[in-house]
């Protein structure tokens, strides 16, 4: 098992599966532009071969797929299967729901252990403000069909100053309704966000506040080793999350490796430059070594921000 000089290690694979998305949410891209470069995406059996050699070598625990919107992928089902077929133990999707209306069942069936759906708003609105788009309803249905297929279901809502920060308690009352863990995140400086000198982050205290002065006290519950959120309950016993990569960064036990759609391999999301893997092995370049390079991408304590936008590398 490699490590590096922290005792890190990878276990956690994020795959982007295309760039592309029908979103165009406000802290991911800087304009609705529908013309998202569109590459060639890579094959099913593709993604299968590079996952199974990474496999072989590091015994990943779990496998995230995320984009772009990974629903939009075509081989989407097969894709899950085959990757539970060669014994990846746990796989998740990262989506923003609009099309689970009509896949999660098929998901589920298929292998998908569970599924981040996120949700920056609760009312028509707000849900526009944030993603540019009028998907409110099918996101919903989304979500109402993602929980009755019976796949384990958290909210993720990334929190923008003076946009989206009054969806805080919403946000949290819908889950919980639900019966599904409700997170929030901090924003990150990916992509155009990163040549701004301030971005409009609320902190993780800014949001337990908020949430305190709503609920009152709050008990925080153990960090999971290479947890990126912190967990906190509330009196009457509902849980929520925060994935603080500003004001409580995870790098120190982080174990996430990264692909992007192209099928480059990022040891960090604070690097931009990723290891092209199918020209490398077509060179001869061993594997290992390469996941050698990765491992020292990490940063030691917290994230840089990067060029890369999230659409391209997943999150
Ligand atoms: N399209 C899918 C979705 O929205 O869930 C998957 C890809 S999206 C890039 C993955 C996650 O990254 C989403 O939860 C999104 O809110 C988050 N995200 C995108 N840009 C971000 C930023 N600048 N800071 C923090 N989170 C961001
Ligand atoms: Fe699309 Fe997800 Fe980016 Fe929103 S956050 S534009 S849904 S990739």
């Amino acid at each position: 098992m490699i490590r590096d000089g922290f005792g890190r290690s990878f276990q956690t694979l994020r795959i982007s599966l295309l760039n592309r998305c029908n979103f165009a949410c406000t802290y991911c891209v800087d304009e609705d532009s529908r013309l998202v470069e569109k590459k060639e995406i890579l094959q099913v059996e593709e993604w299968i071969r590079l996952v199974s050699e990474l496999h072989s070598f590091l015994n990943l625990k779990k496998v995230r797929l995320t984009g772009g919107e990974p629903t939009l992928y075509p081989g989407l089902n097969s894709l899950v299967k085959k990757l539970k077929d060669i014994g990846i133990p746990e796989v998740s999707l990262t989506t923003n729901g609009s099309n689970l209306s009509k896949q999660a069942f098929d998901l589920k069936k298929a292998g998908l252990d569970s599924v981040n759906i996120s949700l920056d708003g609760i009312t028509p609105e707000s849900f526009h403000t944030m993603s540019r788009r009028s998907a409110f309803k099918q996101t919903l249905s989304g979500i109402d069909i993602a929980v009755s297929s019976g796949l384990n279901v958290r909210i993720n809502c990334t929190l923008v100053r003076e946009k989206n920060e009054d969806q805080i308690i919403p946000i949290l009352e819908y889950s919980w309704n639900k019966g599904v863990l409700p997170r929030f995140l901090e924003l990150m400086k990916m992509g155009y966000l990163q040549k701004t000198n301030e971005i409009p982050i609320l902190t993780q205290d800014e949001i337990l506040n908020r949430i305190e002065s709503e609920y009152g006290t709050l008990i925080p519950q153990v960090r999971k080793i290479s947890s990126t959120a912190n967990y906190w309950n509330t009196s009457e016993g509902n849980s929520f999350g925060i994935i603080a990569n500003e004001s409580a960064p995870f790098c120190k036990d982080c174990d996430r490796l990264r692909l992007d759609s192209q099928g480059n391999l990022y040891g960090c999301l604070s690097s931009a430059t990723g290891f092209p893997l199918f020209q490398l092995r077509e060179q001869g370049i061993d594997m290992e070594q390469v996941l050698i390079l990765a491992l020292r991408q990490k940063q030691e304590v917290r994230f840089k921000g990067s060029d890369l936008t999230m659409m391209a590398i997943g999150g």
